[in-house]
């Protein structure tokens, strides 16, 4: 598995390697050098931007178990105010337990929703504190910050500590990676994107996730838009049509979701 450590290193040693050629054999050409310098900014540009290129860290996007027609299903970026409730209530008449990644400035004056959430047998994880659009340029001390405070808002209000962390726009870094090591999270990412914060078209989400549900996925919906409700009937439609049975994400990866 190509990680950031080994590419780095293999990138120096060839960098290392050209510059004693240049200066002690005989001199080549600058186009020789531009070519590594580029392809291993595309590199770390890919496995930045790829949940699944475990390039930085390791991040559980699907269930090694292929086997079972066993999926989750999470959502992302709530608490909200009023597309949460509907959620809750969706997955209360279909007797499902899903995960939802909050962000802990959301939490705040929706604390009767997380309540609602744990009680009703859901997974409270960590989205980061303020899910910035510069998230991914914080250094590991800031994001370990922002970690901690979500974590300790949903450990006072529900007396356990998320061991779940999802990346803001999944993106990861080596400072993200630090933080969460540190913490000792565990990273989970998804493999079946529902882009229902991103298109407007609700047959085309349908479609896009109908087509992509396999044994083991992890979907990823937005608790923040209403149009998540018909596509979540779409969805249950199409597993219960083809025999995928919805289970939480606990069971499906077998993992703790509290510390
Ligand atoms: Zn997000």
């Amino acid at each position: 598995m190509l990680t950031h450590t080994t590419s780095t290193a293999l990138f120096g040693m060839l960098m290392l390697l050209l510059l004693c050629l240049h200066y002690f054999i005989f001199p080549l050409h600058e186009f020789i050098f531009i070519f590594p310098v580029l392809g291993y900014f595309v590199l770390v540009a890919w496995g930045s931007s790829q949940i699944n290129s475990n390039y930085h860290l390791t991040v559980l996007c699907q269930s090694k178990d292929v086997t079972s027609k066993h999926i989750a299903l999470s959502f992302d970026d709530g608490p909200h105010e009023t597309v949460t409730p509907l959620v809750l209530d969706w997955l209360k008449k279909h007797e499902i337990s899903a995960t939802f990644f909050c962000i802990g400035k959301n939490i705040e004056g929706k604390e009767a929703l997380l309540q609602r959430m744990h009680s009703e047998g859901h997974i409270i994880a960590n989205h980061s504190y303020s899910h910035s659009y510069f998230f991914d340029f914080f250094g590991s001390s800031k994001i370990k910050n922002e970690l901690s405070r979500t974590n300790e808002q949903v450990e006072k209000l529900l007396g356990s500590k998320p061991a779940l962390f999802r990346p803001p726009y999944g993106v990861t870094t080596p400072s993200i990676a630090q933080a969460v090591e540190q913490l000792k999270l565990t990273c989970v990412g998804w493999n079946v994107r529902s882009m229902d914060g991103v298109s407007k078209n609700q047959e085309k989400i349908i479609e896009r996730v109908c087509a992509k549900i396999q044994p083991g996925a992890i979907l990823l919906f937005h608790d923040t838009y209403e149009q998540v409700i018909p596509v979540l009937d779409a969805t249950f439609q199409h597993c219960r049509a083809n025999g995928f049975k919805i289970v939480s994400l606990e069971k499906l990866v077998k993992i703790k979701p509290y510390v």
